[in-house]
């Protein structure tokens, strides 16, 4: 099969070295540890980013956790994606691609493999969504370097969607080799602009609209479950949103309550036969899934979004996250990560019928469909270095293990309808078919990852 090949073909060369697995966002791990504690922290940015919120609340009342956690997150002076790099051993959490290359590499080919399955359109777009370090980027790059006689002349060109100013820097460092250029303006959609060290052409965006159409794989890690969420709990009343207000007992806290009237969100966003008493919605992920699913339909291309998740089953799943250690989501806002479980089965609805949505499948069963036990075998083979070769086994076992991040992390893709039906045989000018009736035309490649791999 063409995902082997293409995996044999891969050099089994180690160019980078992984770092220790640490504690990465998990839920069960969420549930099994109590919040660290919050007032003796150190003051800044949270005090700035709390006196803001307190300001808006006493100016406006409540805000919803949605608005809380956008500010939190990305309000473009103080937020904590805007301000930080957070990953990484002396970050927050740490990632799949920073866990092991081998990862960033497979999912190299699993790009070019819906390229190939798409019928190898001459113009490629790699669109990656918050791409942190920009690692996951760096091992696509490299495998599409070396895989260069596949991809046979295609115009290829890299577009990644980022808030940070402070992260995109540190992409277009690893990426380019400081060959990028910030533009003049503030304003302008594409905000910085480079050649790749592997000399493809990549620019900065912070919104998926200013990205140019064609046909494009998407890529989401981690991405999604740091939009903000909206939260409601089922009461005798109907379903209520939880809110942030200040804690009265103590102005300069905050807490959660349940507010007694309706909102717009609590009687818009919750399906009628819901069955849970706790549900925390994602609208705007579910809008970026629309827009990817309107350019999937109209443009070609598919999306592989990869999260911890559910299908439509977890409850309350908010929470935060501060040097490796669970944090309380109210505490010191700005200074900690918060993030949300992703609920798939929201995805798949906002996505619709246009387009061919697969998944979710466990990050353990997608990386094994994908090969991950050959190539790890091909790295070892061509390591004699002994920490390297225990880097490599440590970050196979963190990324495959069901108790580690083999279960709780799942794939999820959307799909142009194309690419998984036959090609119709030609009909003749008044409609009919030609005699003799020509075959339909030959199955459509199975996509990878989302079912095993014939090794012959
Ligand atoms: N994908 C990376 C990083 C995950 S952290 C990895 O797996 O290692 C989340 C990333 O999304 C960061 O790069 C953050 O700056 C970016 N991000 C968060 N909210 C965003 C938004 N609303 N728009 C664009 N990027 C966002």
């Amino acid at each position: 099969m063409r995902t082997v090949r293409a995996l044999q073909r891969l050099r089994g060369v180690l160019v980078r070295p992984c770092p220790p697995p640490l504690f990465v966002r998990s839920w069960s791990v969420a549930q099994s540890q109590s919040f660290s504690s919050s007032s003796a922290e150190k003051p800044m940015p949270g005090n700035s980013m709390l006196r803001h919120l307190t300001s808006k609340i006493k100016a406006t009342g409540p805000i919803s956790v949605a608005e809380y956690m956008r500010e939190v997150l990305t309000n473009p002076v103080m937020g904590y994606y805007v301000q930080n790099d957070m990953l990484g051993p002396d970050g927050d959490f740490i990632t799949s691609p920073e866990i092991s290359q081998i990862f960033g590499e497979l999912l190299g080919i699993w790009c070019l493999s819906e390229w190939m399955g798409a019928g190898k359109p001459s113009r490629f777009q790699l669109v990656e969504f918050g791409p942190g370090r920009g690692s996951l980027a760096n091992d696509i790059l490299r495998v599409f370097s070396q895989l260069r006689g596949a991809l046979g002349g295609a115009a290829v060109s890299v577009h990644l969607v980022e808030v940070s100013p402070k992260l995109s820097q540190v992409q277009a460092q690893f990426l380019t080799g400081d060959q990028s250029q910030v533009s003049a303006s503030e304003d302008e959609p594409v905000y910085r602009q480079g050649t790749t060290t592997t000399g493809l052409p990549i620019s900065w965006y912070r919104n998926l609209d200013d990205v140019p159409r064609g046909f494009s794989i998407y890529l989401a890690h981690e991405f999604f479950d740091a939009l903000p969420i909206h939260k409601f709990q089922g009461t005798e009343k109907g379903w209520r949103e939880v809110m942030v207000d200040i804690d009265p007992d103590e102005p300069g806290k905050l807490r959660l309550v349940i507010v007694p009237a309706p909102t717009l969100a609590s009687t818009q966003l919750i399906q009628a036969d819901e069955k849970r008493r706790h549900v925390e919605v994602c609208p705007e992920g579910g809008v970026i899934v629309q827009r990817l699913a309107n350019r999937i339909t109209e443009d070609g291309g598919a999306a592989l979004i990869a999260d911890y998740g559910h299908d439509g089953t977890k409850m309350d799943t908010f929470r935060g996250f501060k040097g490796h250690k669970l944090h309380d989501v109210l505490a010191s806002p700005g200074s900690a990560d918060l993030t949300a479980d992703v609920d798939y089965s929201y995805l798949r609805r906002m996505a619709g019928a246009t387009v061919a949505c697969m998944g979710p499948v466990s990050q353990k069963d997608f990386l094994k469909n994908m090969g991950i036990d050959t190539r790890l075998q091909v790295l070892l083979r061509n390591c004699a270095d002994p920490s390297t070769r225990a880097q490599l086994i440590q970050g196979y076992d963190m990324l495959t293990n069901p108790l580690k991040m083999g279960e709780r992390f799942q794939f999820f893709t959307m799909l142009n309808h194309s690419r998984l039906t036959r090609p119709e045989p030609e009909q003749s000018k008044g409609g009919k078919k030609m005699a003799p009736v020509p075959k339909k035309g030959p199955a459509p490649l199975p996509v990878a990852g989302f079912s095993e791999l014939g090794l012959s």
